[in-house]
């Protein structure tokens, strides 16, 4: 497995908000997380990229435990797009890119020629190989989306983390970017809102509501009639899928 959580419970100042949460991610595997705004989903993916701390249980990234590893190291081997307010303002998409390759520490480190071809790459997989000199507060929500995508794979890690990569596109770019995340291939665990694009684009999906997991399984399992009644209060959702 590359990311593992067992039993993990997580406070905001003393407050009970993720309550003994499984979850397990295998290599390549593209994984919904899903519920209600509130429910606590950004919270668990901040204990996963070590924002915080779990009150209770375990979180192993590829074997080892997450809070033994030191900054460095666990920084490098969980990459994140957060909805926390972006440091990217007043640099280039290179410059933000770049940010990848020294994920551990801001400001920017100088990058080396292999540190180039790395973050090239990374943007190449994004299909944004031609905004490398745009100042990043210029680009439209979905070129920010993507460049944050290439930053965190100048990462190089095995684990990516998003929270709402679609939050503010339109349809059209929405798709575009669970495309693009499902064809990178990477163990990803991603906080979406759409139910039948997560159950079209992901390979398994949990979902939580009042803190917990409620369900979690293949996108059949999870997203049943009655479940989806019982978390949203709405009765019919139509499935894609
Ligand atoms: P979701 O991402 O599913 O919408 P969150 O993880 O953001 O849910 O929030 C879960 C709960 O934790 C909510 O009740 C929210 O108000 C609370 N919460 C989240 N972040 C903070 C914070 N920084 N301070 C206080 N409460 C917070
Ligand atoms: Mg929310
Ligand atoms: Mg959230």
């Amino acid at each position: 497995m590359i990311l593992i959580l067992n039993g993990v419970s997580l406070q905001i100042d003393g407050r009970p908000i993720v309550h003994g949460a499984d979850v397990e991610i295998g290599p390549g595997e593209f994984v919904g997380l899903l519920g209600p705004n509130g429910c606590g989903k950004s919270t668990l993916l901040r204990s996963a990229y070590r924002a915080l701390r779990p009150s209770a249980g375990l979180i192993t990234v590829e074997g080892d435990d997450l809070v033994r590893l030191t900054p460095r190291e666990s920084a490098r081997r969980t990459a994140v797009v957060a909805q926390e307010a972006p440091a990217e303002l007043d640099f280039t998409v290179a410059e933000v890119v770049a940010m990848g390759r020294t994920p551990h520490k801001r400001p920017l480190d100088r990058t080396t020629a292999a540190d180039e071809l790395i973050c090239a790459q990374a943007l190449e997989r994004v299909a944004a190989g031609h905004l490398r000199e745009r100042g990043f507060t210029t680009l439209s929500g979905g070129e920010k989306q993507r460049v944050l995508i290439a930053r965190a794979l100048a990462q190089r890690s095995r684990l990516l983390l998003l929270d709402e990569p679609t939050n503010h596109l339109d349809i059209r770019h929405q798709l575009e970017i669970l495309r693009l995340v499902r064809g990178l291939g990477i163990s990803t665990l991603a906080a979406l809102h759409d139910l039948n694009q997560a159950a079209e684009y992901c390979d398994r999906l949990y979902l939580m509501d009042g803190g917990r997991i409620i369900a979690g399984g293949s996108p059949a399992e999870v997203l049943t009639p009655e479940r989806i009644a019982q978390v949203y209060g709405v009765r019919a959702v139509q499935r894609t899928q």
